[in-house]
């Protein structure tokens, strides 16, 4: 790509900048040496989720065994000390003035991964990563129990980049009884294209992808990870199920396998090759009432945070991506 090019995102329809002029190769990413932390201990005397430190935590509300029976629990699902939203509040809308507010209705957990205060999903077995999708499927289908929780969203912050601090490898899930804009707007985008083409527009993608190759990472029997046609940032990843769902907690036990083998191998790769970079990853699945719909594909986000948004992005809503979606996938296709 030696001219500017823009590309737009076959799902949301957002447009996404890429300047050759402002061009970086894949391993300008790479975290400078010096900027790595020290690798922390296995266990933190003071860390509130390190075995030994029980009396810290609330409660503790799913465990999940380590079948090696060595004397520790595998993972855990626990309240988050200092939650965005609780459950005790109503789901009520109120109005202030002229404006709309209501009270603060979710819940918000924390999953904790592994007892090892410094063992990170690439670099765990894959089953001890089978644990952890375990935890996100037992409690997403908990929470979809309950009528007032409307959005689900599972997801992992790695890093200060990525707005945590908390070493001890964990995942957070929270649900909201509302689905914000921003869901509704992908949804309302997804059932256009099937309105006019008769299929899931995340299908035809990944269809697309898996015949053209260039940007594809990894495959296995049900999962293909692949960075978008219109990444949006460097090394976004996109790790989608073969077979159509629209709602994570349909995933059977050959998927969540799968999910987690697709899993450790990617952010096994992003931390050999970009030497540990932060990041997000977020489950993106269907809201409640949308979880049988034939345009709603659930799939897992991975968003590297490698560039920081500038007054373009935030005043555009248009990012500028420094970097080719070919050459990220190139560069982490090959172990
Ligand atoms: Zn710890
Ligand atoms: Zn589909």
């Amino acid at each position: 790509m030696n001219e500017s090019e823009v590309r737009q995102n076959k799902i949301t329809k957002e447009w996404v900048i890429y300047a050759p002029a402002r061009r970086k190769r894949p391993w300008d990413f790479q975290k400078p040496e010096q900027e790595r932390a020290q690798p922390p201990p296995p266990h933190d005397a003071n860390c509130p989720f390190c075995p030994g430190n029980d009396h810290m935590l609330e409660s503790i509300t799913m465990e999940i065994k380590d079948e090696n029976d060595n004397g520790l629990w595998g993972a855990r699902l626990v309240p988050n000390k200092y939650p965005a939203l609780t459950p005790s509040d109503g789901i009520n809308r109120y109005t202030k003035g002229i404006y709309l507010a209501m009270k603060g209705f979710g819940y918000h957990d924390v999953v904790l991964e592994t007892p090892y205060h410094n063992r990170q999903i690439g670099q765990m077995s894959v089953q001890e990563v089978e644990r952890i999708v375990d935890v996100y499927h037992k409690r997403y289908r908990e929470l979809m129990e309950e009528k007032a929780n409307m959005m689900i969203i599972i997801f992992r912050n790695y890093g200060r980049r990525a707005g945590t601090s908390l070493i001890h490898p964990h995942s957070q899930i929270i649900s909201t009884s509302m689905v914000p804009v921003y869901i509704r707007w992908r949804e309302e985008m997804a059932l256009r294209y099937f309105d006019e083409w008769g299929r899931c527009v995340y299908c035809e993608i990944l269809e697309y992808e898996m015949k053209d190759g260039r940007r594809i990472i990894y495959e296995n029997d049900h999962f293909v990870a692949f960075v978008p046609f219109a990444a949006e940032v460097p090394f976004e990843i996109l790790i989608m199920p073969k077979i159509h769902k629209a709602n994570f907690g349909k995933t059977s036990d050959n998927e969540k396998s799968d999910l987690a083998l697709a899993l450790k191998s990617i952010l096994e790769r992003l931390r050999k090759k970009l030497n540990d970079p932060d990041y997000n990853y977020i489950i993106n699945t269907s809201v409640r009432y949308r979880a049988e719909e034939p345009q709603l594909h659930w799939h897992l986000l991975i968003r590297p945070r490698l560039t920081t948004m500038a007054g373009f992005e935030i005043g555009s809503g248009i990012n500028i991506n420094p970097s080719i979606p070919e050459d990220d996938a190139e560069f982490l296709k090959n172990d």
